[in-house]
């Protein structure tokens, strides 16, 4: 169970940068970051970030509780440890990411622009439940779909060159999905994992 934040709706805080460091996963080793950029300079998605890593360290060491806790930084953030490979302090960037966006969803905050990531999310998670693997097609398909028969036209015909492209590579399959053989185990652990996540 996440502890809440010490002074919740304050947009500054000081003692928001304390519960960083006691209560997301790495956050102690925030204080090991030295601000020489490196993580943000090499992320590749950068230019999606409202903040790169950099400056969301320096932002919470300032306080800065609500724009860190609204920031798409978390969300947007691939896991490919790149930084994480190229920090000079060994500061695991990718890992206070990931639990900062738990956190963020936890405590009922949310990126300002996070439709598409909540949409995309709710799309992989649906293949993934439904046949044990993510299938592209179908996924792409049903989150473009979640905004709405024009969205779904407008984004497919602007991608179809790209995916054509693929599957005359041969890579992208054709035909039915892909799926694992025990689907019956597969629902097992899922239902585990629901039963472990509900227990807080
Ligand atoms: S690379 Fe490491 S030390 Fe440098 S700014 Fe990023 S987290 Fe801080
Ligand atoms: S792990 Fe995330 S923050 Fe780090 S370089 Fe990759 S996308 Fe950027």
């Amino acid at each position: 169970m996440t502890a809440p934040l010490p002074n919740p709706g304050k947009k500054y805080d000081l003692d928001f940068a304390r519960w960083v460091y006691d209560n997301v996963n790495g956050g102690d080793k925030m204080a090991l970051c030295m601000q020489c950029g490196v993580c943000s300079g090499s992320c590749p998605i950068g230019t999606n970030m409202d903040h790169g890593p950099r400056k969301l360290f320096m932002m919470i060491r300032a306080g800065m509780q609500e724009a860190v806790m609204t920031s798409n930084t978390p969300a947007n953030c691939t896991s490919c440890y790149r930084c994480v490979v190229r920090c000079p302090r060994s500061v695991p960037v990718t890992y206070i990411l990931q639990d900062l966006l738990a956190k963020q969803a936890e405590l009922g905050y949310r990126a300002k622009d996070s439709n598409e990531n909540i949409a995309f999310a709710k799309s992989f998670w649906w293949s993934a439940r439904a046949f044990g693997r993510t299938d592209e097609r179908l996924v792409t398909a049903k989150y473009y779909w979640s905004f709405g028969p024009a969205e779904f036209w407008k984004r497919s015909m602007e991608n179809l060159k790209i995916a054509l492209g693929f599957i005359k590579k041969g890579r992208m399959h054709i035909g039915m999905p892909h799926s694992v053989k025990d689907k019956k185990g597969l629902k097992a652990i899922l239902d585990k994992a629901r039963e472990i996540e509900s227990r807080g």
